[in-house]
């Protein structure tokens, strides 16, 4: 017997992934050739000392704002202290090949672990409160790493700097050419910019752009979104360690100054400037900035003028930087093939008709939840079996949706339990209990609004707990099965806020279906739908119905409600006041009189 109710996955006969696969391979060799040239160039072409510097420097600064791609546009949050990791990094190689005579291949790891473990120090402590609070702690970090490196005199040589950094050698072959180092610094530049932009297509990268589209929502979906704000804090301050300890074999002298809150300030506009969701954005505001004053050089006096108006101007029409606007047009005048996508295997579960001996699922005991004096939810018991469609209804303001956000975690409850299957979830996090298999959607839409639909998609699919076999392609497929039970499979490479409000709707059920979950809990699917859209949705919740998936809906519509539900709970003011089959639930009187005859009340006014 498969009473359990797990549901499996089943492959699906054909996806066009081979097209995409070899898309991937042929920009991978495309991006390896353009390196393998840019490399050959730097090491024939005569440069001078000057262009030398000014290349360098462009290649160090762009893996420290490679940094700001993975915490600033991958996952939203500030780091306003990216030249003090740099700074890290930098007095790392340089007193440790000068004072401690370390070799340069010892004195960079061991800068970079510094950054690495500063940024995950700062990231931990920080992170789990939001808003401003981490741009003025990274503020003041700031602060503090230039006033240590500038009055630390004993060991940082204080404001003279130090001098004499040795250059590396690597079995033999020297690094002391300022031209090879400048070679090295490129190649680890080209070799970070792959990670970062690789990182952005992983479950951690997409777990990141989750955050920064709807940190709530991604909790809900399974992320843990503080530990993955804290591996994006590493992350940065790693490579600002990585290219601050480069930056300090090429030039081969540092001081304070260079490291300070300007140069955060500076970094942050590079990555703002070339566009700080993408790697090439990046890159690209680092090469900028930093070449833009030497080509407006000839301009004598007002040079500074126009390299500020110009930066601004830049910042004001493309507020997405300028890799963003490129790839906003590009997007625009692209023409649209559509997508067809080959048979894909229906969403599985058991199909069993609902009985009143199911097993219990969800027991919720005297659960309340208080916002000051204001009881919204008021010690209501409930509970939910096991391949029901279990709807919860009352009047505008009567608890329901806060009674749906304790159940999946976004507010503690003030008193009472829930227990989901085994698990007593009351005092879990949301992503812990999406661990346990609960899934939901908001009553207003919450998707990751910048990323595609499939992407949308996949971070549910990707929920943990969700356990498919088959790698990284069976997350895709499961994705791909979810879409296409909800009709959209066919626009899951458009950006999902392209799409109109009934489609977001059903791309937010998607997200949820796909990561399998045990209970879905839906917040009014039916707010704000046309007519069409409701008969859609109607339809839809009938076939989720049919695979048996235990479902716990909120909604006013007495039609969608009457058409779905096996079992009815009645809040009044935050009071169950009635339970049973829809039947007899909507002849009780109280029932009649709290909501019934409000909702017409409603119409008639
Ligand atoms: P429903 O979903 O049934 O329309 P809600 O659960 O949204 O009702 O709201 C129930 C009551 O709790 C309302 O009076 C609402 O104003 C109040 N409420 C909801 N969320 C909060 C909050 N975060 N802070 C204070 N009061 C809230
Ligand atoms: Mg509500």
């Amino acid at each position: 017997m498969s009473a359990e109710g797990s549901s499996t996955s089943v492959p699906i006969a054909r996806l066009p992934r081979t097209s995409r696969t070899r898309a991937a391979l042929t920009g991978t060799l495309v991006y390896v050739a353009i390196a393998l040239v840019t490399l050959g160039l730097v090491l024939a072409a005569p440069l001078t000392a000057y262009s030398l510097n000014l290349f360098m420097q462009a290649s160090t600064y762009a893996v420290a704002v490679l940094g700001l791609t993975v915490v600033l546009g991958y996952t939203g949050q500030i780091n306003l202290a990216q030249a003090a990791f740099f700074g890290l990094g930098a007095y790392s190689v340089a007193l440790g090949t000068t004072t401690l005579n370390l070799s340069f291949w010892l004195a960079l790891p061991l800068g970079v672990a510094i950054a690495a473990l500063a940024g995950a120090v700062l990231g931990l402590t920080s992170l789990r409160l939001g808003g401003h609070y981490l741009a003025m702690v990274t503020i003041s970090f700031q602060m503090i790493v230039t006033l240590v490196l500038t009055n630390w005199i004993a060991v940082t040589h204080g404001p003279d700097g130090v001098p004499g950094i040795a250059r590396p050698t690597f079995f033999g072959l020297s690094f002391a050419d300022g031209t090879r180092y400048l070679g090295l610094c490129i190649a680890v530049l080209f070799a970070v910019g792959y990670l970062v932009w690789y990182l952005g297509r992983t479950r951690l990268g997409r777990a990141m752009q989750a955050v920064r589209d709807n940190e709530l929502a991604a909790g809900v979906v399974g992320v843990d979104t503080y530990r993955t704000k804290v591996t994006a804090f590493t992350i940065s301050a790693l490579l600002g360690g990585l290219g601050g300890g480069l930056f300090a074999g090429g030039f081969t002298y540092i001081s304070p100054d260079q490291f300070s809150f300007s140069e955060s300030v500076v970094f942050l506009t590079m990555a703002l400037l070339g566009g700080a969701r993408s790697p090439f954005g990046t890159a690209f505001g680092t090469g900028l900035l930093i070449l833009l004053p030497e080509w407006l050089r000839f301009l004598k006096l007002v040079y500074l003028a126009v390299y500020g108006g110009a930066v601004i101007l830049i910042m004001v029409f493309m507020p997405a930087g300028i890799w963003g606007f490129v790839n906003a047009f590009w997007r625009k005048v692209r023409p649209v093939e559509p997508l067809t996508l080959g048979p894909v295997a229906p969403l599985s579960s058991p199909r069993r008709p609902a009985r009143s001996d199911e097993k219990v699922i969800l027991e919720v005991k005297a659960l309340s939840k208080h916002f000051g004096g204001l009881k919204a939810v008021d010690g209501v018991d409930l509970t939910i079996r096991q391949n029901t469609v279990h709807a919860l209804i009352g009047p505008n303001g009567s608890g329901k949706s806060t009674l749906l956000n304790v159940l999946s975690g976004i507010y503690r409850p003030t008193k009472g339990r829930i227990n989901l299957e085994a698990h007593d979830v009351s005092r879990m996090k949301p992503y812990q209990r999406a661990a346990c298999g609960l899934g939901r959607t908001f009553q207003n839409i919450r998707l990751f609004g910048a990323m595609s639909v499939l992407d949308n998609v996949l971070v549910g699919a990707e929920r943990p707990g969700n356990v498919l076999e088959g790698g990284s392609a069976a997350y895709v497929r499961q994705a791909l099965a979810a879409l296409d039970f909800v009709g959209l499979a066919h626009r899951r490479h458009e950006s999902v806020g392209s799409l109109s409000y009934g489609h977001q709707r059903q791309v937010e059920i998607a997200r949820a279906l796909a990561g399998n979950p045990r209970l879905l809990l839906l917040d009014e699917p039916g707010a704000g739908l046309n007519h069409l859209e409701k008969d859609a949705l109607i339809a839809l919740l009938k076939r989720l119905k049919g695979h048996g998936l235990t479902i716990f809906i909120i909604d006013h519509d007495m039609n969608l409600v009457g058409q779905v539900a096996d079992h009815i709970t009645v809040l009044n003011f935050g009071r169950r006041i009635a339970d049973g089959r829809p039947g007899d639930v909507l002849r009780n009187p109280d029932v009649v009189a709290a909501y019934l005859g409000k909702v017409i009340d409603h119409e008639a006014s």
